[in-house]
């Protein structure tokens, strides 16, 4: 229904404007009843709907109406399946159809700068191209319910430690090509109905005051059509927020915020029309999601454990599985060892805690799936709400693992290990756990380890197991998924979407994370995860985009349709993969690019493309990956934009960021054309290294002092090379004994760079 949003806000009183510009309570936006404006509500998300029946909190304190617990982000993200995702989000839309939520607050589209990060199990990657896909696919899923999202937390918001006053100081390029590309792919693709921006501040300004953030860069160069909501509380100056470009502040200000508004107003320090058009985008949203209502929608939620039990089975990483340990088989004897077997951890804690419509549990699902109880007995092994090794429990664990054929132990992190609201301060499970696994190593070398956790863990206990699967936090059908898993009921397909670094010392933010006070470095810059990790050659525990399959799978044929291009043009890629094992199962194909030289300093690879396959046994299938320009550019900071050098690309093929199975050269060219503008401290090398200043060159290397422009042939030629390569121009001055003066040679560069 087409509405003349114009018409109404005239007819409104500036209290009434400034009004819609904040909560009514801690969910609800304001309506008018005389103006037929309804109150819309909002809530969390983002893997499952978090609504309060009594009671308001945004960290999960209060109960909230049974929904369906999908996999948190981290899990989502390793399916890296974006039709899975997007069923997962129309799922979510339905039940917020069903609850009349108009808005859901998610997805968190964060990058893993540190896996310290409390949060990182509501983050998706520490890739921004993987993060950006899947969290478009999420939007795209949960809007075609008529149900908004809310892309969050706008921006540099990777870290708990002080999160509502902290300043992450960010270079412009590492902004751009890493903490801001995940949203730029999300808001382009997708088009969230709202954006919610962070509690910190990026480069000095506030997230939610911060004009380049919220106006220059998410409205006008990215086309973000919808509004900008504060997250909760994370409003500094009202005023200043509503002309940076926050729309709407929550939770309910009481009328503070609106009073500022209106002050402001009066005294002309904030324009009416500025006002108008944060109500015209708040409105425009409402409306939206009242035309999309649907009355009385309700949901399947017998359908929706389903899907949670397909996608947590898919979201789940078997990282190692020597001898082929898995699957194993259903008349086996297995010791099913570890509190977690029966009191899972599948969510994690704050304002994403949902109350799952049911609970599956991992001892009665690996019953189930057997077929019967009679192979399967359980030991706690240790109390998962303390840390304190119970010997008593570790004997009893031991006799249970030596009695079987197979010992499987359930660990992870506890609760109390990872949370919104905090950072972890180590990347150790509970000693109690680590110590479990030792001991049962000792006498059941048969030994599969399952972990639920948000992040990334240390494993010094590794080479004591045979089997490791990575279950993440897998909702409420997580027991089911890794009953399937481990029985072979499910092939696993999900590959890492973060690197497990070996150590906690080696991941390259941690000589600056979580920062001194507020202030937050981002000293590494473009090298976050696999990107550092490769460029030093530190061998991770488990690489960016790991993970095992009960099948094999074969790449080949990798083809382009050009090998040359200019950087305005598309390239398809396309690679066979078949399935050379006797299992169906998928698989993850990645795409990677690296720049072969380059003039600024690049990571080793960037992931650029990715696809995933069902494959029967024996079938092969192709994958196409379309590159753009963006595929091959770096963000030039000076040139404020996108650059591509032109030279020779490589493409590589693979299973994962460290197992590259097919290359592909490419040639890119450049269509940028760049401002000259040569200086008096401009050198000798870079005016040899640009092929349009060659008359400048030949014109000064007339009064090149020296007894021949130096050739680089022999030695010495080579030595003057270096020296005429790093020779500011007016050093030409000082040496040609008075031929270049210094007028002439500004005249030649004022002439040149005005070319
Ligand atoms: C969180 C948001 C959440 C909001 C509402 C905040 O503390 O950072 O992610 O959506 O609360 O609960």
């Amino acid at each position: 229904m087409t509405r003349d949003l114009k018409a109404l806000i005239s007819q409104m009183t500036l209290e009434e404007k400034a009004g819609l510009c904040s909560g009514l309570d801690f969910w609800h936006t304001k309506g008018i009843e005389r103006l037929g404006i309804p109150s819309v509500m909002m809530t969390d998300g983002p893997h499952g709907l978090r609504k309060q029946k009594t009671g308001a909190d945004h960290v999960g304190l209060f109960d909230s109406v049974p929904a369906t617990c999908f996999p948190s982000a981290a899990g989502l993200a390793s399916s890296w399946n974006r039709e899975l995702i997007g069923r997962v989000g129309s799922a979510l839309g339905k039940e917020c159809q069903a609850e009349e939520v108009a808005v859901l607050l998610g997805p968190g589209v964060n990058i893993k700068r540190s896996p310290l990060c409390g949060r990182n199990f509501e983050y998706f990657s520490e890739d921004p191209y993987l993060a950006s896909e899947m969290a478009a696919a999420h939007i795209r899923g949960v809007q075609s319910e008529g149900v908004g999202t809310s892309l969050k937390h706008f921006a540099a918001n990777n870290q708990e430690h002080r999160r509502m006053t902290s300043d992450s100081v960010v270079d412009e390029r590492t902004l751009r090509e890493i903490y801001l590309a995940s949203f730029e792919g999300a808001v382009k693709q997708s088009q969230p109905w709202t954006v919610m921006s962070s509690y910190n501040k990026v480069n000095g300004t506030y997230a939610s005051e911060h004009p380049v953030l919220l106006s220059e860069i998410l409205r006008e160069q990215w086309g973000f059509e919808g509004f900008v909501v504060s997250d909760w509380g994370a409003v500094n100056e009202r005023v200043a927020s509503l002309a940076a470009g926050l729309e709407l502040e929550m939770p309910s200000s009481h009328g503070a915020g609106d009073s500022k508004i209106v002050a402001a107003v009066r005294s002309g320090e904030l324009s009416e029309e500025q006002l108008d058009q944060a109500v015209e985008r708040v409105l425009r949203v409402v409306f939206q999601a009242v035309d999309a209502r649907q009355p009385d929608a309700t949901y399947d939620a017998e359908a929706h454990h389903a899907l949670a039990r397909e996608v947590a089975s898919e979201c789940m990483v078997l990282l190692k599985n020597e001898d082929e340990l898995l699957p194993l088989a259903r008349d086996s004897r297995i010791a099913v060892i570890g509190e977690m077997a029966v009191k899972s951890r599948y969510q994690g804690g704050g304002s994403s805690h949902v109350k799952p419509t049911r609970l599956e549990s991992i001892r009665e699902e690996l019953a189930a799936v057997a077929g019967s109880e009679a192979g399967l007995t359980y030991a706690q092994g240790y109390h998962i709400d303390s840390d304190h090794i119970d010997e008593g429990l570790v004997v009893d664990a031991k006799r249970a693992a030596s009695e079987a054929e197979v010992a499987v132990i359930f660990a992870g992190l506890p609760d109390r290990y990872e949370s919104e609201g905090f950072d972890r301060t180590h990347l150790r499970m509970p000693a109690n756990q680590e110590a479990l696994i030792a001991a049962i190593a000792a006498v059941q070398p048969r030994l599969v380890v399952v972990l639920s956790n948000g992040a990334p863990i240390e494993m010094p206990w590794l080479g004591q197991t045979k089997a490791v699967l990575e279950a993440y936090l897998g909702g409420q059908a997580l027991g089911g998924a890794i009953a399937d898993l481990l029985y072979g009921e499910a092939n696993p397909s999900g590959k890492l979407a973060e690197t497990f670094p070996i150590a906690l010392e080696h991941n390259p933010s941690q000589l600056s994370f979580p920062g001194e006070g507020d202030t937050v470095r981002y000293t590494e810059g473009i090298f976050v995860g696999y990107r550092y990790y490769d460029a030093k050659r530190i061998a991770p525990l488990f690489p960016f985009g790991h993970g095992l399959s009960y099948t094999q799978f074969e790449y080949s044929d990798l083809q382009a349709d050009r090998t040359e291009l200019d950087d305005t043009d598309t390239v398809t890629v396309r690679v066979k993969v078949k399935n050379v094992g006797s299992r169906a199962g998928k698989e993850i194909v990645q795409l990677y690019v690296r720049d072969t030289e380059s003039s600024v300093i690049r990571p080793a690879k960037e992931l650029k493309g990715f696809a995933k396959l069902e494959l029967q046994p024996g079938e092969e299938r192709e994958a196409a990956f379309t590159l753009d320009k963006r595929a091959f550019a770096f963000y030039d900071a000076e040139l404020a934009d996108w650059r591509v050098e032109s030279g020779t690309f490589e493409l590589l093929c693979g299973a994962s960021s460290q197992d590259i199975r097919l290359r592909l050269t490419l040639t890119v060219n450049s269509t940028t054309v760049l401002p000259k503008t040569y200086h008096r401290n401009s050198t000798i090398g870079d005016l040899l290294a640009d092929p349009s200043a060659a008359s400048l060159v030949a014109e000064l290397m007339k009064s090149w002092p020296f007894p021949a422009m130096p050739d680089g042939e022999d030695d010495h030629g080579g030595m003057m090379q270096a020296l005429a390569n790093n020779m500011p121009l007016r050093a030409l001055v000082s040496f040609s004994g008075g031929q270049l003066t210094n007028e002439l040679l500004d005249g030649m560069l004022a002439e040149f760079n005005g070319r």
